[in-house]
């Protein structure tokens, strides 16, 4: 299981763009020599690039993602998992990314002391970071707050 292991933010190693904050590191199931990152989520601000394709590893059906910002291919999605997939433990992580196309940082619990575990991760649709409308608006506040701030001090 991946429990003991650690929740990470995926960003664009091209452009800094965000691109996921339930990413995990791991191996290639077909190969464990190669490593990468994988998530459970449609990842933000990424577009499904080509068409469908297959790799030596195994019978999976993948298509390539690219960073909507800067346009690079930063992984891929798995559209039709293979039957030896489906069978290991592939606990629904269709996304993968590769390790030299992102930068990685340890996501931390909410009051932000300690690393967060994928054992303590709530569910994709209870996981309020993940809500990318929602931290857009929260940055949004924010910065208008900070804006506010400032027009304060300017005008006092
Ligand atoms: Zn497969
Ligand atoms: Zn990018």
């Amino acid at each position: 299981m991946h429990h003991h292991r650690t929740v990470c933010k995926l960003k664009c190693a091209h452009c800094d763009n965000n691109v996921c904050v339930r990413g995990m590191k791991a191996m290639l199931l077909a190969d464990t020599r190669i490593e990468l990152y994988s998530t459970d989520v449609p990842p933000f601000s990424v577009q499904l690039v080509g068409e469908d394709y297959m790799t030596q590893n195994c019978q999976c059906k993948i298509r390539d993602v690219a960073c909507l910002t800067c346009g690079n291919v930063l992984g891929y999605h798995i559209t039709q998992p293979c039957q030896q997939c489906m069978e290991a433990c592939n606990n629904g992580h269709l996304w993968m990314f590769h390790t030299e196309a992102v930068t990685s940082e340890e996501r931390l619990d909410p009051e932000g002391k300690k690393i967060l575990l994928w054992a303590h991760l709530p569910r994709a649709e209870k996981d309020t970071e993940n809500d990318l409308k929602k931290s857009v608006e929260r940055r949004w506040k924010r910065q208008s707050m900070l804006l506010e701030d400032a027009v304060s001090v300017y005008f006092r």
